[in-house]
């Protein structure tokens, strides 16, 4: 229910704040009036910004991960190829593991997870390169990195029913990240740990 005791052009820059990640009603309340009191040159900057960011950031064609170029940073790099493959369902999963810098193989990222209430299966994400890649890089070992969620494993066991056949070592991220938890918010020490007790 909008609230009358703002002003409406308020009200409706709360709505949109809104739908901001993690942003609740009092959150964005605060982020409006906030707004408001900033000075007109501030404010021009940031909307041109958040108007020029959706062209600006592409999706790697290879990988998924967000890039300016065709091909993101990750898979040009020919030093990261070494064989290992690590599944995560969205790109700032990515950065989550590049901060460890624990990890020096490549990425591949699904854009989101296989859902059997929403009906969504594994064809549905973005799984199209993945053979070539496999073969093209010379893959040996795929990483499931899934968020610990009954999505994030019904996924894992989507991609092992999908690798089955094929002559690879799927392992899992290992222990210290907790059921329900997401990968955003694991802590660098914590991610580095389960990678490398990954089973
Ligand atoms: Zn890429």
């Amino acid at each position: 229910m909008a609230d009358s005791s703002h002003p409406e052009s308020l009200i409706d820059l709360i709505e949109d704040l809104r739908k901001l990640p993690g942003v609740g009603r009092k959150t964005a309340t605060r982020y409006a009036y906030w707004l408001v009191s900033q000075d007109q040159t501030y404010l021009t900057t940031l909307g041109k910004k958040i108007h020029a960011i959706k062209k600006a950031v592409k999706i790697c064609r290879i990988c998924g991960n967000k890039t300016e170029q065709e091909v993101c940073g990750i898979c040009q790099n020919a030093e990261r190829n070494i064989g290992q493959l690590c599944i995560v369902e969205q790109a700032e999963d990515i950065l989550q593991f590049e901060k460890t810098g624990v990890y020096q193989g490549k990425y591949h990222v699904l854009g989101g997870v296989v859902d059997p209430l929403k009906k969504v299966s594994l064809q549905e994400l973005n799984i199209d390169t993945l053979p070539d890649r496999i073969v093209s890089e010379e893959v040996t070992e795929i990483i499931l990195a899934l968020n610990p969620t009954i999505q994030g494993d019904a996924t894992n066991s989507a991609l092992q029913e999908y690798f089955r056949d094929q002559d690879l070592t799927v392992t899992k991220l290992g222990r210290g990240i907790s059921m329900g938890s997401t990968l955003e918010y694991v802590d660098t020490t914590t991610l580095q740990e389960a990678l490398n007790s990954r089973r």
